[in-house]
């Protein structure tokens, strides 16, 4: 029945938190990740099966919204992205969306059955009033009784502080590819830049941070993988 469908994706049950190897530098070695991605395709999937079920109920499926708050207009060069404003690609940019607006979003979300909902702005990095704009709308998603996740590119670690005071749980930040392939992608940042602000929503801020990656050969998705998990 539609109804049952809609109660289990409701939310998603960790059974087990993971949590950080005290060994993670050993483990995460770029010999060990090459030789992961190096499996079968099948032998993969039962490796990747085995953790998920340790640690979530295998049979949920969490739904996500991702909503644009901010588009276009943005000062960065990312060669995939039609949002920046070096390319002609037809995007109009827009302003920040109010509170009234994402509020109707996210409640139509859960209506659809999300239980978290992203909010997404076209920024290099945004300022700091912008940051206090953005953690007005978290705290309007999570009083709706959901998760909220945003992206809006580089933070400092007062913004990344200032987003999880106001109860944001997950934070997205893209590095793109491997280091050596970087500047083959994007001109206007380094790899470096991008990679300083990791700690901030990790250990400074203690949100979740997810990787996006473009990688556009294995080899290249592997040193990204080690770039993340390495002391520098
Ligand atoms: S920083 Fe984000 S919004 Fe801006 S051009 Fe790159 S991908 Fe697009």
């Amino acid at each position: 029945m539609p109804t049952a469908v809609t109660q289990q994706v409701q939310t998603l049950h960790f059974l087990k938190p993971a949590k950080p190897s005290e060994n993670s530098v050993e483990v995460w070695s770029r010999q060990s990740i090459e030789a992961l991605f190096n499996l079968p395709f099948s032998d993969l999937m039962f490796q990747a099966q085995k953790v998920h079920r340790e640690h979530f109920n295998p049979n949920e499926v969490q739904l996500s919204t991702l909503l644009s708050i901010k588009t276009g207009g943005c000062p960065e060069d990312c060669g995939y992205c039609p949002q920046s404003v070096h390319y002609n690609t037809g995007v109009e940019a827009s302003k920040l969306l109010d509170v009234e607006e994402v509020k109707a979003a996210a409640l139509e979300a859960q209506k659809n059955g999300a239980s978290r909902f992203c909010m997404g702005a076209a920024w290099r990095e945004p300022k700091d009033r912008d940051v206090e704009k953005v953690a007005e709308l978290v705290r309007t998603v999570k009083s709706l009784g959901m998760e909220a996740c945003c992206t809006l590119g580089m933070l400092t670690e007062s913004q990344a502080g200032m987003l999880k005071h106001s109860g944001l749980d997950y934070y997205n930040h893209n590095l793109d590819t491997a280091p050596e392939l970087y500047g083959d992608i994007i001109t206007t940042r380094d790899y470096q830049e991008r990679l300083d602000t990791w700690p901030m929503y990790v250990q400074q801020a203690c949100m979740s941070a997810a990787v996006a990656s473009l990688a556009w050969a294995k080899a290249a998705h592997n040193a990204l993988v080690w770039s993340t998990n390495s002391p520098t």
